[in-house]
This record gives C-alpha cells, structure tokens and sequence, in this order.
C-alpha cells in the first residue's frame, strides 16, 4: 500500500529545527559538508569552539534541561570525528559503525543517546564525511565475504549507523547519510542499517540497492503518545514501509519498547493486527525463524549461528513478550524486546538495553528484501 506524504520536507525540516545558533570547530567550519549546514540555516550565529566535545554553556549548564527540546530545536554543532573505529555488536549488527552524527532533534521519554552528553543534547554533524566513508570501505573489505549466515543477516556484514543519532533526522540537517546510503550501495558484502522513529520521505530519492536496511520503530499508538516525543506518528511509520521496499530499502519493523501496563497485551495484538492489515505481502515475506520463545514456560532463547542462548536483555518469563498475539494471521513471529518506561516497575533491564541502538530493541521479524 502506498500512501501519499502530506508533508513536505521544508515542512518537517522547520517542524524540528529552527536553527538560531551553531557551534563549530574551525576544520568543520571550513569543510565542504560543515558549509553545507550552514547553508541550510542562513540566519544562525555562528560560534567556534574548540572542540564539540568542550561547550561549557552548552553540555555544561543545568539550566538547559528546563530548555531541553528548545535547545535540541534552535542549536546544532559542527564536528570533526577524530577517532575512527567499528566497534563488534554481533546483535542486530556486526559493527557499529563510527558515528557521523550524534544528538537527536526528537525527544524519545526513554532515549539514552544523551548519556554522555550533560544538560544538552542537541545534533552534532560531523563534517569530516569522506575520511568515515573511506575508512568503511576499507574495513568492509578487510572482512572478506560472510561465508556464513548470522542473526545480523544471512550474508552481508551489517554495520549499524545510527547508534547515537537518528539517520532520518540528520538527513535533514546535511547529506551525510545520503553518502552513507551511496557508499552501502557500492559494497556487495555488507549492508547499512539504522533505527528511526521519524518518516523522511527525502530518503526515498536516493538509490540504496537493497544495501541499505531502515528499521521503524513501532508500538502502539497510546504508548509512543506519552513517550515518543517530536518523532512522526508510528501510523506515518507503517505507512511508508512500502514506499520505503518500493525505494530499494530493506525494511525492518523494531517492536519496542514494549511497555508492561494495563492492556499492553491487547494494544500490541492490536498493533499486530494493523501491520498484517496494512502491510503488502512482500514487506510481511518471513524471512526465517530467529526466535523460540514460549509464553508457557517463561522462557525465551534466541538462535545464533553458536548455539543458542538467552537474549541479552531478556530476563525471561516475566519480561518475556511472545503472548500468542505476537502470531500474525501472516504466520510472522514478531518477538520483541521488552522494555519499560525508566522507573516504571516493569523496568528490569532497561539500562542494559539502553546501551543499544535508538531505542531500537532487537531486531523484529518483519522484514522486506
Ligand atoms: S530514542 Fe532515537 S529518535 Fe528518540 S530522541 Fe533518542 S535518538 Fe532521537
């Protein structure tokens, strides 16, 4: 199914961010992609800093949580990435590739992005593009071809992009992620992958080759109303997935978090069935079983290609989400990862799960190729 946008990306682009100040390193400043932001904010200030790491009135002043989504709205921050590495996940990705953003315009209740990053925690771009893009190619190639299947993908080596940062926003704010999204598509032996809780219908003019795999973050709606802040609707996520297959992306649906409340057993059945609804068959296409799990026994293992073992951030039983309305009409297992809203008392592992990718959960069952 194919829904047409309602809304431009102008419009999305103001929605989110009205720039007024930007802080930049002299290097990204004078860079090709650090000016490249500043075309697309003409009136902001421009302040230079040392270092994007080192903004005392900005990461150091307690006063900017009462500022907190005013601050992510009118600021950004120019960087350059100095250290260059792809760090082993093995989870929904083989590597975490380095970041070419940090920050998030949105506002997610549960969101750890910010954890290192004191009272503000606005986007910071990192201009230096080329040197991250060369130095993944690089270390694509040094892996070899994947000679055999994993949880991250059956045969291409998956580096995770989004890690500290959503992808779809940051492609607003410069074309980092279109690079990125061109690079992938160079690489036959590996894929992107990132997770988003916002709609840029921008990204479907680019040409990702299948290399490139998106993951919509979905829960049901009375969940996301309280914690997904500033994000689109989790209706315009599930309505773009075709658009997106259509595009040339492979798509994911993430199931998370899963609140433990009243009704959350019904809203995700609900959810479930929407999605069956929905969806076009060839985004609903299971690729294969990853998951046992059984409402039964309490228990939950996931299988990898060493065996099996439990689910990082599974505590089994109690937070255990396969209800049997996790079972689509579809046949689709869509195990998820259960999380709770922090301090709420479903929150067992949410710390540990907070480490991952935005707010991704494991990866659902969901998926288009
Ligand atoms: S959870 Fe993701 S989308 Fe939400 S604020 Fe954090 S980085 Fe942004």
């Amino acid at each position: 199914m194919s829904v047409p946008s309602t809304t431009r990306p102008t419009d999305d682009l103001s929605r989110l961010l009205q720039v007024r100040q930007v802080y930049a390193e002299p290097a990204a400043l004078a860079s090709r992609r650090g000016q490249q932001v500043l075309g697309r904010f003409p009136g902001a200030e421009v302040v230079e800093v040392p270092s994007h790491w080192e903004i005392p009135e900005l990461h150091g002043n307690e006063g900017n949580v009462e500022r907190w989504v005013r601050v992510k709205s009118e600021t950004l921050v120019l960087g350059v990435k100095k250290s260059l590495t792809a760090r082993p996940n093995g989870r929904s990705a083989n590597w975490i590739a380095p970041s070419t953003a940090n920050g998030c315009a949105m506002a997610c209740a549960y969101c750890y992005v910010p954890r290192q990053k004191g009272y503000a925690n606005p986007i910071t771009v990192f201009t230096n593009i080329e040197q991250i893009t060369g130095y993944l190619r690089r270390h694509v190639a040094r892996q070899g071809p994947k000679t055999e299947p994993d949880q991250c993908d059956p045969q291409a080596w998956v580096y995770d992009l989004g890690e500290n940062s959503d992808c779809s926003v940051d492609a607003l704010v410069s074309d980092n992620v279109a690079d990125l999204v061109a690079t992938f598509a160079e690489l036959p032996t590996a894929k992107a992958s990132f997770a988003t809780k916002y709609v840029n219908r921008q990204l479907l003019e680019l040409d990702p080759r299948g290399r490139t795999r998106i993951r919509f973050s979905v829960m049901p709606e009375d969940d996301a109303r309280v914690l997904d802040i500033r994000t689109s609707r989790v209706a315009e996520r599930i309505a773009a997935v075709d658009d997106f297959v259509e595009a040339g992306y492979e798509v994911h649906l993430n199931l998370s978090p899963v609140v433990l409340r009243e009704g959350w057993e019904a809203d995700w059945a609900q959810l479930l069935r929407r999605l069956d609804d929905e969806l076009s068959p060839r985004p609903r296409r299971r690729r294969r079983p990853r998951s046992s799990c059984s409402p039964t026994t309490g228990t939950c293992t996931r299988s990898t290609s060493g065996g099996t073992r439990r689910p990082r951030s599974c505590s089994g039983g109690r937070t255990c989400s396969s209800p049997s309305a996790a079972r689509t009409a579809a046949g689709t297992c869509a195990t998820a990862t259960t999380s709770s809203a922090p301090g709420s008392p479903g929150c067992r592992n949410s710390s540990r799960r907070m480490r991952r990718g935005c707010a991704s959960g494991m990866p659902s069952e969901f998926v288009s190729t």
